[in-house]
């Protein structure tokens, strides 16, 4: 008989979620800003110290408000690793700006601070770091290079809720930050998304773009007595009911958090014995990072073919995946974006990841399952 599969992801509910959508129906206020995500902004204020926050319908949306409110246009470029998700260059690119892909660390697969500022020239707007897996960028050395060139500072927080650098929340860091409510990652709402506005001016017009350009926000709070088109703007904002979801999720961020962590730990201790026979390298987390168990991946040897080892766990009934297919690499990042240097590390560490199943609920013996497997088809 098969062994029982063990998915990759498994979205996890509270329980929550449905008297509070229930309650946002009832309540007679469906569209956006109703009172749940009045309750998330403020959470989310409360929680990461940001001046602002704005839900949206995702963190891609998030950072299409943030080229937005920097006024990124043609010519302008923007740093970012090439070790990413799209969404990290498409918002910049959608402005006209040009992407350019700086190498990651070996430890924490970050954006390599160290040739950042190498790779600023005298068009250089905007450093966006991505926190991989929870984990923090060396945000000093990068708050540092922006100082001296005048840049602004977008965290890419996607996979950052809850986790921190040096004792600050991850999003709440930079001149703007995003966070993702996707259903991949740890806080979900199906799709969603936060703006993290920490530059208090911004914030103002940061309003404005969310509501389609019209000073909506300040005519309902009696500001003003009409309210008209102003800026550039869009529909970013997400309907009550999303935030209904995302609220019943937020009340137990801790928890979840502690899950995830709790479920992280153990494949740590599990591969221990693997890294040591020279298998598999496992994630390193500085010390001064605290994470959040957003996603538990290992790195095989260069010589290992990794499309054979997702093949033989899939025959085992475990579905893990690889990610991601560098950008510089990429039919629109050859097109729209420019590498600085070499982006080596990129290269060869993307090419050597396996992301493993992580979702609460998933049960110990499952995670021995996994690393078995493993074990079996790296050993030999
Ligand atoms: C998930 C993710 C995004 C996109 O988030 P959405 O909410 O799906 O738009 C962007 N950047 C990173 C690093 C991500 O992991």
């Amino acid at each position: 008989m098969a062994p029982e599969h063990i998915p990759f992801n498994r979205p996890y509910v509270t329980g929550q979620e449905q008297a509070y959508v229930e309650e946002a129906l009832r309540s007679h206020h469906v569209s956006g800003d109703g009172g749940f995500t009045g309750r998330c902004h403020r959470w989310i204020e409360q929680r990461t110290g940001c001046a602002k926050a704005l839900l949206t319908h995702s963190c891609t949306s998030a950072l299409d408000m943030a080229a937005l409110l920097l006024d990124l246009g043609h010519g302008d470029e923007v740093i970012l690793p090439s070790f990413t998700f799209v969404s990290t260059a498409n918002a910049f690119v959608l402005r006209g700006a040009v992407p350019v892909f700086v190498d990651i660390r070996e430890d924490t697969l970050n954006l390599d601070e160290r040739q950042v500022e190498a790779a600023v020239t005298s068009r250089t707007r905007a450093i966006v770091p991505v926190h991989y897996a929870g984990v923090a960028c060396e945000m000093d050395a990068i708050i540092a290079i922006a100082k001296r060139h005048k840049l602004r500072i977008v965290e890419d927080a996607a996979q950052g809720i809850m986790a921190s650098y040096r004792g600050s929340p991850l999003g709440a860091i930079g001149d703007l930050g995003s966070f993702s409510f996707h259903e991949t990652k740890n806080i979900m709402s199906g799709e969603g998304g936060c703006l993290l506005v920490n530059d208090p001016a911004l914030a103002p017009r940061a309003e404005v773009i969310r509501e389609k350009g019209t000073d909506r926000g300040r005519f309902f709070r009696g500001e003003v007595d009409k309210y008209t088109w102003q800026d550039l703007g869009s529909s970013f904002l997400p309907s009550d009911l999303t935030a209904a979801v995302l609220w019943a999720q937020l009340e137990q961020a801790e928890r979840i958090t502690r899950e995830r962590l709790a479920i992280w730990d153990r494949y740590h201790g599990m591969l221990a014995p693997l890294e040591q026979r020279g298998l598999l390298r496992r994630p390193i987390v500085p010390g001064h990072c605290g994470h959040n168990g957003h996603l538990y991946y290992v790195l095989l040897p260069p010589e290992v073919d990794r499309g054979a080892v997702l093949g033989r766990l899939k025959e085992a009934n475990i579905h893990a995946v690889f990610h991601y297919v560098p950008l510089h690499s990429s039919a629109a990042g050859l097109r729209f974006g420019r590498a600085h240097g070499d982006l080596r590390l990129t290269t060869s560490l993307s090419e050597r990841l396996i992301r493993l199943p992580l979702w609460i609920g998933l049960r110990e013996e499952q995670q021995q399952r996994v690393c078995d497997a493993l074990g079996d088809i790296l050993g030999r």
